[in-house]
């Protein structure tokens, strides 16, 4: 790598100590930009444009105090970072975990930066949260902590600034809650948040839509190679939202889905999961083990589910979740495919190794695009006062992930024929940030 690249990634590190995810990040884009603009667009170096697109905008960090259902008072912290509003309003989901903190959550902004220009749509990028565990409160809790997070938050968004969704931890009900108390304060029926429930000025196919447009990529990357996903074998991490419904859209593909897994460990069944086993998991509320009660399959505590051969791998967990280990095991297995549904949940050396093997592989930034861009497709039917049918939104989706598919393409073709998907979606997503910021002067 160039002397430019080091001294850029140097500087990084010197600048941001401690946050190992944001660098990792980082890194894995400047990879495939730096030759791209020594070659195409010295320009970019002059203008400082990825040392520009590495700093937030703006970074929020604020106390949040709720008392739980035994009148305890608990402190938390909430941030909302402001990436980067080249191409629109900051936009990007909250994510409430123990495991957040000021390097998640820049590296996620980071991220949404190109996941959004990929798009298509008028999206800036953003990414908030708080170090709150959702796990185990009640229903009140939940609304308290909700409602003392936005009292805060309200002054610094809005709807043509700054609009928030969901994330790991935060779903229609916490929407529901944080949207409630945002309208109380402001007054004000907007479209601040996305991921809002249909009755209420939300988007048909927001729940869904992760998992789908996961599903549409990766139809569209084995189409692009003379396959399809009828009669594969696919493993999924995660037991939530986006796993779930990729599941739901690769049964419906013809493929068969054999593991979900959460934090303790995978289930596996060898049968495919249906949508009634699918909806089983949704009841057990976190309890996977449960599911061997009623059908055949195995449950093992504390394993992932990359050690199961399949013919497709689709992370839709956390970031970091698939690892070197993992990655060999997988390639070993004959897995010949690897789409990310969560943000960055293979390690930057397992990325390495699939790199070297000729799989196709799809990074989040391109693959998992399709919450935010039906997000996009909610704050566009709010400013309209409109909505649509989900059949509209969904070919709308599908048509997005489709193009998003053919600019990884047009960008990571390499020169003996290949593609580089993982290059194709940052330069992608690059382009129109770069092109954006230059236009809009210092
Ligand atoms: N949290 C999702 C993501 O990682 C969706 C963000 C949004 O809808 O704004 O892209």
């Amino acid at each position: 790598m160039s002397n430019y690249f080091k001294s850029f990634i140097d500087d990084v590190k010197a600048r941001n100590p401690d946050q190992p995810e944001f660098l990792q990040a980082v890194k894995e884009v400047a990879e495939d930009i730096v030759p791209y603009i020594t070659e195409n667009a010295p320009e970019c170096i002059d203008l400082k444009l990825l040392e520009r697109i590495v700093e937030p905008e703006r970074i929020i960090s604020f106390r949040i105090v709720w008392q739980d259902d035994g009148n305890n008072v608990h402190v938390n912290r909430g941030y909302r970072v402001q990436m980067n509003s080249a191409l629109g309003p900051y936009k990007g989901g909250l994510r409430f975990s123990t495991a957040v903190n000021l390097s998640v959550l820049k590296f996620l902004a980071f991220e949404q930066t190109f996941k959004n220009s990929l798009t298509g749509l008028p999206l800036g990028a953003g990414k908030g949260g708080a170090d709150f565990d959702p796990k185990g409160k009640s229903d009140n809790e939940i609304m308290r902590f909700c409602q003392s997070f936005m009292t805060e938050l309200s002054r610094h968004i809005g709807a043509e600034t700054d609009v928030p969704a969901g994330d790991i931890g935060v779903g229609e009900r916490e929407i529901g809650y944080l949207f409630g108390q945002y309208k109380r304060l402001q007054n004000n029926f907007t479209g601040v948040l996305t991921g809002k429930g249909p009755a209420w000025a939300g988007s048909f196919i927001r729940p869904e839509a992760t998992g789908f447009g996961l599903l549409y990529f990766v139809e569209r990357m084995l189409y692009e190679h003379g396959e399809s996903l009828k009669g594969k074998t696919v493993a999924i991490s995660g037991a939530g939202n986006v796993a779930y419904y990729a599941a739901l859209k690769a049964i419906s593909m013809g493929a068969k889905v054999i593991t979900v897994s959460n934090s303790n460990g995978t289930v596996y069944d060898a049968n495919g999961f249906s949508l009634e086993k699918l909806d089983f998991v949704n009841s057990l509320n976190r309890n996977l083990q449960a599911y061997t009660e009623r059908y055949a399959a195995e449950y093992h505590a504390g394993k992932k589910p990359w050690q199961f051969p399949c013919d497709v791998a689709l992370p839709c967990a956390t970031q970091n979740e698939l690892d070197e280990h993992d990655a060999r095991q997988l390639l070993e297995n004959g897995c010949t495919c690897i789409a990310e549904g969560a943000n960055m949940p293979c390690t930057d050396d397992a990325v390495k190794i699939i790199q070297q093997s000729n799989i196709y592989y799809a990074p989040g930034k391109a693959a998992n695009a399709g919450g935010v861009a039906v997000s996009g497709l909610e704050m566009s039917q709010n400013r309209l006062g409109q909505q649509w049918s989900a059949d509209k939104v969904d070919g709308k989706l599908k048509k997005i992930m489709h193009d998003i598919h053919d600019t990884c393409v047009h960008y990571g073709r390499n020169k003996n024929g290949a593609v580089n998907y993982l290059k194709g979606a940052n330069i992608g997503g690059f382009v129109k940030v770069a092109a954006a910021m230059k236009a809009q002067g210092l």
